[in-house]
């Protein structure tokens, strides 16, 4: 590689110029500060609101997908993590409310045969 500066060869993966100083770093440079925590906080929203709980992922994955910044992945993996949570919340609610259904059935039937 050569400096990006002063065009002086250099060993590859040099972090700076020996001739010069310049950095050799990429310019990619991502603003950090211009990450905002929208699509973690979004995710962690929607996880708690009920029927949106889909959203939550999407958001969360979105989010894991753009952020460069680890405290705003974070909050997607907490999304995500809340994502499962509900999941299994919702889930367990609705065996316990097709059990009950079931038990309420068979009790009817009963009764009806019975009477
Ligand atoms: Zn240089």
């Amino acid at each position: 590689m050569y400096c990006r500066n002063c065009g002086k060869e250099l060993a590859d993966n040099s972090l700076y110029c020996n001739n010069c100083g310049a950095s050799q770093t990429n310019d990619k440079l991502i603003d950090d500060n211009k990450e905002t925590k929208v699509w973690g906080i979004l995710s962690i929203i929607f996880d708690l609101v009920p029927g949106f709980l889909v959203f939550g992922l999407v958001f969360a994955i979105v989010g894991l997908c753009t952020y460069q910044q680890k405290e705003n992945k974070i909050l997607c993996w907490i999304g995500i993590g809340l994502f499962i949570a509900m999941l299994i919340i919702y889930i367990v609610l609705l065996l316990f409310v097709i059990y009950m259904g079931t038990i309420a059935f068979f009790e009817a039937l009963w009764r009806a045969n019975n009477h």
